[in-house]
């Protein structure tokens, strides 16, 4: 999805609003942030900011997506094995399937887990929290290449 400029051009702001300092490591996450598109996890978020700038800690980016998560300009989802992934301006929301086979990942909106959702909601009484939804199994392909 494409990237609105004017978000991140007052991202400075709004971090220092939350009372975080504007620094060289945080202005190379944003600048990391605004280039990047779709699903990127915690790590490859700090190895590119470590190409931009070697002295990258670690905790400083996490720290920073945290905020950046409050901001709206980020959002976390898990993949198969937990890690958290992260998606950069979030537009609709959706829930995830991953492959286990083929380790592949495919997104599922509102629309489609309508059902799964209300199932659970008049079951449990639960409300799920779709981009939090990641469930694990194997696609047709990898179902198909079993038989
Ligand atoms: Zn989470
Ligand atoms: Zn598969
Ligand atoms: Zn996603």
């Amino acid at each position: 999805m494409p990237i609105a400029p004017v978000a991140w051009s007052t991202v400075r702001d709004r971090l220092r609003e939350r009372g975080l300092r504007w620094t060289p490591q945080r202005r190379t996450l944003i600048e990391v942030l605004s280039r990047t598109d779709g699903h990127v996890t915690g790590s490859e978020l700090v190895d590119r900011c470590r190409d931009v700038d070697p002295a990258t800690i670690p905790s400083t980016v996490y720290r920073t997506l945290d905020v950046l998560e409050e901001l709206g300009l980020v959002s976390h989802s898990h993949a198969a094995d937990g890690r958290e992934e992260f998606h950069v301006m979030p537009n609709d929301e959706h829930g995830h399937l991953h492959c286990v086979g083929c380790g592949e990942t495919w997104e599922i909106d509102a629309g489609e887990a309508a059902s799964l959702v209300a199932a659970v909601a008049q079951a449990r009484r639960f409300r799920v929290e779709l981009s939090h939804l990641s469930i694990a199994g194997r696609c047709a392909r990898c179902v198909a290449a079993e038989t």
